[in-house]
């Protein structure tokens, strides 16, 4: 593997030194060839996901295939308006001068993805890298390996391969890359391998950015609509069976709604899933087995009111919701990043803020409440990655919110213009003309000048 690899970063470098990424023209027709590439084997793909994560095909269509074409469909086109130079003004003492921000790609980039959206994780990075004239090497997650296998072989057959490489493989390869130089390193992963990333980037002293997860928390006030609040719960918690780096990782009810709250979510489980969610061809299964191992243990940290049903042969752990669960108990030590979700109790708003501010900063918060000041109360005072407001998840998809996290759950945003800003140099350019020379900036230095400097500085 090390043959292959290694001269990987060099060769997309000469592809990059030549221009060969810099039209628009280039740009466009690999987005392009990207959707086309999605439409075609769209079939492969669904079967892919379903194979690494019992992907409903529905919701690999949507959180998968569709939200990447949506995304580089914004890219397409503001193509022009997101790559031209911006003027700003030039101050007094330059003058004459024009100025101007001007948008150029950062050279060769490295994107490392995980596998619970195997697709959109490791393509919209790409696309937006692309769309700001950069070449990119990719790396998908070993862990789902069928769809990793799927895009091995498509990615080469759709673009272009002398500046857009796909390279394959687990830990051995990924660190053979980020010895290489790269100009701009985008992981998407655990802290600890993000980590070992940002270490490996010192070397070359690349930026990164680094996509990361955490415990993201559900305040539910007593002025929510509960019955609203528990379908939009629970859809955002067992989505891809709760394996999405925003899924809401516990739930913080106030106390005297929480018997209604959760007899909602028992209701809206049954609707979405049916009485046997084992059943149901919308619900997915867990990664690997260290994950389902992982995951049964941690349901021992309180009592099932919900779910708490396993079954090791298909990875299938039912939607679960624990109660009586102490706050130094493992379910609330780690991320979960599984379909159980623990419902704790608080009597007022500063008790729940209190406990998220107490804690890293999330990837996500979600607050339920029809009280405005309760709202504001909770955007105020806490800090998290994003926010939605009476929903979860719906923040990441609107491209106009950079996407991303803050401390422990990362550094630096994507999606729509911020991904390709992200990908690009904002060169400042002061250009003067030469038509006057004023010599008043030039020594002597006399008192006239410094009287005139005191006035216009
Ligand atoms: P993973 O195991 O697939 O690892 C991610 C990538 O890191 C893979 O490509 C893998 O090959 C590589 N890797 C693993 N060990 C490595 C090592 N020692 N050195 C170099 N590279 C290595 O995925 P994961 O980390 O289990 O993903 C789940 C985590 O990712 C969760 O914490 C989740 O919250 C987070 N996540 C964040 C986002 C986001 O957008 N912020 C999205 C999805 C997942």
């Amino acid at each position: 593997m090390t043959t292959t690899v290694t001269p990987i970063a060099d060769s997309l470098r000469a592809t990059y030194r030549s221009g060969a990424t810099r039209p628009l023209a280039w740009r466009r027709r690999q987005l392009e060839q990207m959707i086309r590439m999605l439409d075609e084997n769209e079939a492969e793909l669904l079967a892919a996901l379903r194979t690494d994560l019992g992907k409903p095909t529905v919701e690999g269509f949507i959180t998968d295939l569709a939200f990447v074409t949506g995304e580089i469909k914004g890219m397409i086109k503001n193509l022009e308006k997101w790559n031209q130079p911006q003027r700003v003004s030039s101050p007094i003492v330059t003058q004459p001068a024009r100025s101007q921000l001007r948008p150029e790609p950062l050279g060769v980039v490295l994107v490392i993805a995980p596998w619970n959206y195997p697709v959109q994780l490791l393509l919209v990075p790409v696309a937006s890298a692309i769309a700001a004239g950069n070449a990119v090497v990719m790396k998908p997650s070993e862990v789902s390996a069928a769809t990793s296998q799927a895009l091995g072989r498509l990615v080469p057959r759709y673009l272009d391969s002398s500046a857009i490489a796909l390279v394959e493989g687990g830990v051995e390869e990924t660190t053979e890359l980020l010895e290489q130089r790269f100009d701009h390193i985008f992981y998407t992963g655990n802290g600890t391998v993000g980590r070992i990333v940002m270490a490996a980037a010192v070397k070359h002293l690349t930026p990164v950015t680094l996509e990361l997860g955490g415990k993201s928390p559900v305040i539910i006030d007593r002025s929510a609509n509960l019955k609203v609040t528990a379908r939009r719960v629970a859809w955002g918690k067992w989505l891809n069976a709760g394996q999405t780096c925003v899924a809401p990782d516990y739930v913080l009810v106030d106390e005297s709604v929480k018997d209604e709250f959760l007899g909602h979510l028992s209701a809206a489980i049954t609707e979405f899933y049916g009485a046997d969610p084992h059943a149901s061809k919308d619900y997915g299964r867990i990664i690997t087995d260290r994950h389902f191992d992982r995951l049964v243990h941690l349901m021992n940290s309180g009592q099932p009111v919900i779910g708490g049903v396993s079954e090791a042969t298909e990875r299938y752990i039912s939607p679960t919701v624990i109660t009586d669960v102490a706050t130094d108990s493992p379910v609330m030590s780690e991320e979960i990043f599984g379909p159980i979700l623990p419902v704790l109790t608080i009597t007022s708003i500063d008790e729940a803020i209190n406990f998220i501010t107490e804690r890293d900063h999330p990837l996500a918060l979600y607050v339920f409440a029809e009280d405005k000041q309760v709202v504001e109360q909770v955007l105020e005072r806490t800090t998290s990655g994003g926010v939605t407001v009476n929903g979860t998840l719906l923040h990441l998809t609107n491209p106009n919110l950079p996407f991303g996290g803050i401390g422990e759950s990362g550094m630096g945003g994507y999606h729509g213009e911020s991904g390709v800003r992200l990908f690009q140099h904002m060169k400042p350019v002061l250009t003067r003309g030469t038509a006057m020379d004023p010599s008043i900036a030039y020594p002597p230095y006399t008192d006239r000048k410094a009287k005139i400097f005191r006035r216009i500085l």
